[in-house]
């Protein structure tokens, strides 16, 4: 990754996690800082390398928001260009025809939005819980929770649910303008645990999977002596679908997993699979979980003060889009911390020196 002479800078896809996120964070950074950029290998190191749905759709929100000029957005392309104008806030409906994630094109373009001096009404079509990707409910009680604490304001609706592998969700946004300059966060310990609350779904199947799902839940997580409420919902939704997600709260701190159900997969093994990564949390220092710290990198690199916390896990997606971020000049990024194992993220944004 590096700036070229004219200024336009150019991402190689390839590099570290080598996934969608390196292309949504350029988008994202280039509408925040108004810079052109070129991207090549586009998901280099994933199996069907190139532009998905989901990126598509991320590319073309981006482009609308940001009233940009691109080249190369076609499903399967490696290689775009990318030139933005000035953001345009306003009302916006973007479709992914797949079970591509809502939530990711949403994060593509929230940021830049809530820069604007107006508010934003989005729609989104597409996947709402599918594996690999925060979950709307993921967005709902994790991130724009912890996006609040930085100034955001936002609300967030889910009018149908989107499962894979057939998709056909629907989400709703409403983005405020912000008020101030994006709040710093330091948090490097996260006191008592407080409690877990939780959610059990599920969409056109019985009830008692939802069900059976708490309890295994609530059974996995009874040695921790604090309150446990995991409430059951039936999610409208066009397919069939579960979800069993877990929020545990800290003095200060957060930490959020899920599983999601699959033909096959037994109810108890989808809340296991949410017990085993928040009991590996617990087990940790962390005080962000790894998602939420590689999803928050974006806003504090734009805050109004220097940010440090500490991640439960340095991941590679961490570290990728901390090289995006910087190939942007947004901000200087130090993570302390060894690939896999708890680690220490400093964000000093460059807009403050
Ligand atoms: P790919 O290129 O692999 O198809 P993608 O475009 O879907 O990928 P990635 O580059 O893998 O995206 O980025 C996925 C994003 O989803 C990351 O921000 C990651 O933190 C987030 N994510 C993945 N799994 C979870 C999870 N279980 N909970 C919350 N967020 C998650």
């Amino acid at each position: 990754m590096k700036r070229t002479k004219t200024a336009m800078i150019e991402i190689d896809g390839a590099k570290g996690e080598g996934g969608g996120q390196i292309l949504r964070s350029a988008l994202t950074l280039s509408l925040m800082t108004n810079r052109h950029f070129r991207i090549l290998n586009i998901r280099a190191r994933r199996s069907k390398p190139g532009l998905r749905p989901q990126h598509l759709t991320s590319v073309n929100a981006a482009a609308s928001v940001g009233q940009a000029q691109v080249e190369g957005a076609c499903l399967g392309s490696r290689e775009i260009e990318f030139r933005p104008s000035s953001i345009h806030p306003g009302s916006y409906c973007f479709e992914i025809p797949t079970a591509g994630s809502t939530s990711l094109v949403l994060q593509t373009v929230f940021l830049p939005l809530s820069s604007a001096d107006s508010p934003s009404e989005i729609e989104i079509t597409g996947g709402t819980h599918v594996p690999w990707s925060p979950c709307f409910h993921y967005l709902e009680s994790n991130w724009l929770p912890a996006m609040g604490l930085q100034g955001f304001r936002a609300d967030l609706g889910l009018e149908l649910a989107g499962f894979y592998p057939q998709g056909g969700g629907r989400i709703r946004a409403l983005v405020q303008p912000l008020k101030k300059r994006i709040a710093p966060l330091r948090r490097n310990q996260r006191g008592d645990l407080l409690r877990v609350r939780g959610l059990s779904t599920s969409s056109n199947l019985p009830e008692s999977i939802a069900q059976r799902q708490r309890d295994r839940a609530v059974k996995r997580l009874g040695d921790l002596g604090c309150p446990v409420e995991i409430e059951i919902r039936t999610l409208p939704s066009p397919g069939k679908g579960t979800l069993l997600l877990l929020q545990a709260e800290f003095e200060s701190g957060q930490a959020c997993y899920f599983g999601l159900g699959a033909r096959g997969r037994p109810a108890e093994r989808v809340a296991d699979e949410a017990a085993d990564a928040l009991h590996t949390f617990l087990g940790g220092g962390g005080v962000v979980d790894e998602y939420l710290a590689d999803q928050l990198l974006l806003p504090l690199a734009f805050a109004g003060g220097d940010s440090e916390f500490r991640t439960s896990k340095v991941t590679q997606h961490l570290l990728t889009n901390a090289e995006v971020i910087r190939a942007f000049g947004a901000a200087e990024i130090e993570i302390r911390g060894e690939l896999d194992q708890s680690g220490v993220v400093e964000i000093r944004p460059r807009g403050n020196r």
